[in-house]
């Protein structure tokens, strides 16, 4: 048996905003903008999402307080300003992070719960409808059923999952993405990449998921390389960035993530390391460990992306990520207990010890 289930409008192409205002009436009467601090002010979506919302006659109110990896606080001041404002959708402007908090604004601006009730995904009221405008080419939490937020309790990442958090409309307009720096271009290619090798690499892939998951690696494939220097990112890269990154999302909303992503969430909780770049510095070990049984699964996913073996691998993401952290035996045994409870560690090909994943961490950073 296999289902493949993605509701989201998905719309792609310069000006898709703009062009397609018809759309926002149908969502509701009043919109909740929910971003980061400065970058949707400076490449122009925010702009284009107001006069998008004016022409339609909607007024909006905006929440841009968002920062990297937020935690259920921040979402829930978006969520109070969406109650006192009687804000009846919620549109997310930016990263995975302001899209996240958009939709977790979107479930407790309906529901007065505490943070164990939300990560048990066991809210009565229907969230408000989300829209999202992704601006980095990484998370594809436009088309995803998760939030991850940052839970202090836990020293990690928890994640909200619905099927009623899944944009109702994703606007993917890879203008927004030509102002990205160079390292957050790096970073979020990089989850985008784990997103499709995960996938591909998931007990729960089906013929669908891994096609999808395939082609995403393809584009990443061409195009990662381009990114030591920076230089040829023109448009049409960006444009193929980004819809692999949509791809990467299409493919983790049907099979989830793995122990890669599971590993990654220490590394930016106690050490700050970006997302992306967390599963970039760990994905040739973990290539390496599930190599000996699925030999043939891990040889697809290489070829894919364009390369010989896993040494290939490894050098292009040296590249990409440069110096790396330090990180002591303490911190990996620490980090590997705390990885072993990861709700995306089931469904790992092969079924990790916390013995394979510190051994994991330990070639990723110690050798
Ligand atoms: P992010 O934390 O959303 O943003 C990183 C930085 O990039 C911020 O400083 C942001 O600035 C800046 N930025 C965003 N768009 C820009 C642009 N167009 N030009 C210049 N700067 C820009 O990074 P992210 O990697 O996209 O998201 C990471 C989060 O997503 C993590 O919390 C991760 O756990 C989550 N995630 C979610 C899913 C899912 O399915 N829901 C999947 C994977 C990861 P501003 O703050 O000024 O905007
Ligand atoms: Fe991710």
């Amino acid at each position: 048996m296999a289902t493949f289930y993605i509701p989201t409008r998905i719309i792609i192409g310069k000006n898709c905003i703009r062009e397609n205002t018809f759309l926002f009436p149908a969502l509701g009467t009043k919109a909740l903008i929910v971003t980061g601090k400065r970058s949707a002010k400076a490449n122009g979506s925010e702009h284009d999402v107001r006069r998008a919302l004016q022409e339609r006659s909607i007024p909006s109110v905006i929440f841009d307080d968002v920062e990297s990896n937020p935690p259920t606080t921040v979402a829930r001041a978006a969520a109070e300003l969406a109650r006192e404002e009687k804000a009846d959708f919620v549109i997310g402007i930016g990263g995975g992070s302001p899209l996240d908090a958009a939709k977790v604004a979107a479930v407790l601006a309906t529901n007065r719960i505490g943070d164990e009730t939300l990560f048990s995904n066991d809210f009565a009221q229907k969230p408000l409808p989300v829209v999202a405008v992704p601006t980095t080419a990484g998370t594809g939490s436009e088309v995803t059923q998760y939030a991850m937020m940052t839970n202090d309790r836990i020293q990690s990442k928890s994640f909200v999952i619905s099927d009623d958090i899944m944009p109702r409309i994703a606007f993917l307009d890879a203008a927004y993405t030509e102002s990205l720096p160079l390292p957050v271009t790096r970073n979020t290619a990089l989850d985008a990449l784990s997103h499709a090798v995960e996938s591909y690499l998931s007990k729960r892939a089906t013929e669908m998921s891994s096609f999808i998951a395939l082609e995403s690696m393809k584009r990443l494939g061409r195009h990662l390389p381009m990114m030591r220097h920076g230089a040829d990112l023109d448009f049409n890269v960006r444009e193929q960035l980004l819809s692999a990154s949509l791809l990467g999302g299409i493919a983790i909303a049907q099979t989830g993530t793995t122990v890669l992503h599971a590993m990654g969430y220490s590394l930016t909780y106690f050490k700050r390391i970006e997302h992306g770049r967390a599963n970039g510095l760990l994905m040739g070990d973990y290539l390496q460990y599930l190599l000996p049984e699925h030999q043939e699964k891990v040889m697809t996913v290489l070829r894919t992306l364009g390369l010989n073996g896993i040494a290939d691998l490894k050098a292009l993401i040296d590249d990409l990520v440069g110096d790396k952290e330090m990180i002591s035996e303490q911190e990996i045994s620490a980090f590997s207990a705390i990885a072993m409870r990861a709700r995306n560690i089931p469904f790992t090909l092969k079924s990790p010890s916390q013995a394979d994943i510190e051994e994991m961490l330990r070639r990723s950073f110690l050798s």
